[in-house]
């Protein structure tokens, strides 16, 4: 249900983006989402896919880049990629890691006809 509430919040930006721009047919929707934004990519497309019904994106398809979140490790300060808010340090592997981005979801870019 989460997806569902997200993907008709996804369309609906969409047709917005799209009226303001005068477009009449949306072929593609690209949005970023965040590794830890807990969203399921699969079932966030098929609920894009319920929630495009006879918009302007009916026949558009989602397209999902994975965006990753940073981290700072606070015992070796190291910077890292993290996947998991519960990861470990790579380099010295504590768990003191302050995590920034990765829990976004954003349109990233409509393709139109
Ligand atoms: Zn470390």
């Amino acid at each position: 249900m989460h997806e569902l509430s997200l993907a008709v919040r996804l369309v609906a930006l969409v047709e917005e983006e799209a009226s303001r721009a005068a477009c009449t047919t949306v072929s593609t929707v690209t949005i970023r989402l965040g590794v830890l934004s807990c969203v399921d990519p699969a079932s966030l497309k098929l609920a894009f896919l319920a929630a495009r019904k006879d918009t302007i994106a009916a026949a558009a398809e989602l397209v999902i880049e994975s965006a990753s979140a940073h981290a700072i490790c606070l015992s070796c300060q190291k910077p890292s990629d993290v996947s998991q808010r519960t990861s470990a340090c790579p380099f010295c592997g504590a768990f003191a890691l302050v995590v920034s981005g990765g829990d976004e979801l954003r349109l990233v870019r409509l393709e139109v006809v």
